[in-house]
């Protein structure tokens, strides 16, 4: 959407994606909710009303008005232009999910995303499929453009650019779960590395659920059209309203209480032609597994998520959509969603809004601080001839072993395990963090023997980044917050109703409170 937005306002655009852009993130796998306030339905200020008071003192009236008045006027404009939505009658299929007032519009993401290529192609759009970004390089004091290499034939790429904006995604650790296993935060690690400031850390702990048999999505629409959660002695658990993680607590506490396992009871289920439409690879799925999805109860289990889907963490943007770097913009997973959702984590539609409303501020703006910046002096001009060495080091070590897939797996079991991401202690913060620290240690001393591992050498290095802004944030707030639980502080703490930020000093990671979303922005 960012690469649309720009090329409307007539930028030379490049996008480059380490797989393929637009059909290859967790967008094009989405179940299609799009939470969208439509004029004649509710009054606008119930909306924001409603979902400032879920946000736990962290978000903002400012930034929810915005996005829900910006967002119905974008999806009228992408309807017009022939994205593809649902409708009945005419008129715009609406269904609910997670969260406090959940009416969502609904479109097939695979075909939308696709339609989006298409329609930035011939906006003139460039695509670079294949090329993982490592670094942004900085002339005369400002980005000025991206390094990475090809991940099939180990080219080196360097982009020169007035305006940078990082899409790339959140951290779900390139976790097991569907649709998943793409994002590594890498645009937080380039965000980080490039000066800017990372918010809402601690919230980057998203729970989907999935089915225990296989990994499966969906459940956001099953629970609210006539699907129930039973624990092991057949009573259903009542969670009407309630955000994803503090439903995924429930369920935790349940076991925890000696009622698990935990069952997904679709018998009432009423919507199976549109999970046909809308989730075509579940559907899929189902049919092939063979078992009776509809008519049986099934073992569910948590399904972590990271930063990715509808959890707070990301860069610190402003209403620009640009982090605390002049140039450098962001948007979708990779911005922090905790500016609208504060600590609220696992809203339905939410990170589809999301996506669509940053892309166009990211998009709209960075094209024109673009066109507003003088072109560089020649002295200025970045060279790329270090950074073509730095760039390849791990495949120059070759006396050394390729770790990096290890240390990803463990930092991912790590890092999804409940007792470090939901409900937390200081005590095992601490011994996740030895665990990251050393993992990072070994990483720089480990090797990588082709351009495909070089690239998941640089995700292990991102997802370690993430981990380490996450635990340091979430030793930090020493309260209970929304859905932030800390055991050993089970109250809220006035004086931490304030936004925390991560950033660089050094070579260490520095955590500050930012004070409320609107003066946060420095
Ligand atoms: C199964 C599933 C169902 C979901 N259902 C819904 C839903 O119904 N409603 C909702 O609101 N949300 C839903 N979500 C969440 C939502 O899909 C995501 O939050 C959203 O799509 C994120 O979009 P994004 O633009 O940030 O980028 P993503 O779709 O995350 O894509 C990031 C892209 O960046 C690329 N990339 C990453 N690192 C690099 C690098 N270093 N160099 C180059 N390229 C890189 C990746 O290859 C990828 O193409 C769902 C998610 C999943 C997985």
């Amino acid at each position: 959407m960012a690469a649309r937005f720009a090329a409307l306002e007539k930028a030379k655009v490049v996008v480059l994606d380490k797989a393929r852009a637009a059909t290859s993130g967790p967008s094009a796998f989405a179940a299609g909710d799009i939470l969208c306030w439509l004029p004649g339905e509710e009054p606008l200020e119930e909306w924001i009303e409603a979902y400032f008071q879920v946000g736990a003192g962290l978000n903002s009236r400012e930034w929810l008005a915005s996005l829900l008045d910006t967002n119905y006027r974008l999806i009228l404009e992408l309807n017009r232009e022939g994205f593809p939505f649902e409708k009945e009658n005419g008129k715009f299929l609406r269904r609910s999910g997670r969260g406090p007032l959940v009416k969502c519009v609904l479109a097939p993401m695979f075909k939308f995303q696709e339609f989006s290529r298409e329609l930035c192609l011939k906006l003139g759009v460039t695509f670079l499929d294949r090329v993982a970004v490592t670094k942004i390089i900085f002339s005369g004091g400002q980005p000025n453009g991206l390094i990475g290499f090809h991940v099939r034939t180990g080219d080196f790429i360097a982009i020169q650019a007035k305006a940078i904006i990082l899409a790339t995604g959140g951290c779900s650790f390139r976790g097991p779960f569907f649709g998943q296993n793409v994002v590594a935060g890498e645009g937080l690690r380039l965000g980080l590395e490039a000066g800017a400031k990372l918010a809402y850390m601690e919230y980057g702990n998203h729970y989907n659920v999935s089915l225990a048999a296989f990994n499966t999505y969906g459940q956001s629409k099953f629970m609210a059209h006539g699907g129930k959660y039973l624990n092991s002695l057949g009573q259903e658990l009542l969670l009407k309203g309630a955000s994803g993680n503090t439903i995924v607590k429930a369920l935790v506490e349940e076991v925890k209480a000696g009622r698990g396992p935990i069952y997904m009871d679709l018998t009432g289920f009423r919507e199976r032609e549109l999970i046909e439409k809308l989730m075509p690879n579940l559907a899929r799925l189902i049919a092939r597994s063979g078992i009776d999805f509809y008519g049986i109860k099934h073992e569910v289990w948590p399904a972590f998520t990271g930063t990715s889907n509808a959890a707070a963490a990301g860069i610190f943007i402003d209403r620009k959509g640009m982090s605390t770097v002049p140039g450098l913009f962001a948007a979708g997973d990779t911005a922090a969603k905790g500016l609208i959702v504060g600590g609220c984590i696992g809203l339905s539609g939410i990170s589809l809004a999301w996506a669509l409303y940053t892309g166009f501020l990211a998009g709209k703006n960075a094209a024109r601080y673009a066109k507003e910046t003088p072109p560089l002096r020649i002295s200025e001009e970045p060279s790329f001839e270090e950074e073509q060495n730095t760039i390849f080091t791990p495949l120059r070590h070759k006396e050394k072993q390729f770790i990096a897939r290890d240390l990803l797996i463990k930092t991912s079991q790590l890092m999804s395990r409940v007792d470090i991401s939901l409900i937390r202690s200081e005590e095992r913060i601490l011994t996740a963090l030895k665990q990251i620290k050393e993992s990072q240690q070994k990483l720089i001393e480990s090797a990588a023997r082709d351009p495909h591992e070089l690239m998941i050498w640089y995700e292990t290095l991102s997802t370690l980044t993430v981990a380490e802004a996450i635990l340091l944030s979430a030793l930090h707030r020493k309260e209970t917050r929304g859905d932030f639980y800390r055991e050993d502080y089970p109250e809220a703490n006035p004086e931490l109703e304030s936004v925390l930020g991560v950033e660089k000093s050094g070579d260490s990671l520095v955590v500050t409170k930012l004070g409320k979303p609107e003066e946060g922005y420095r």
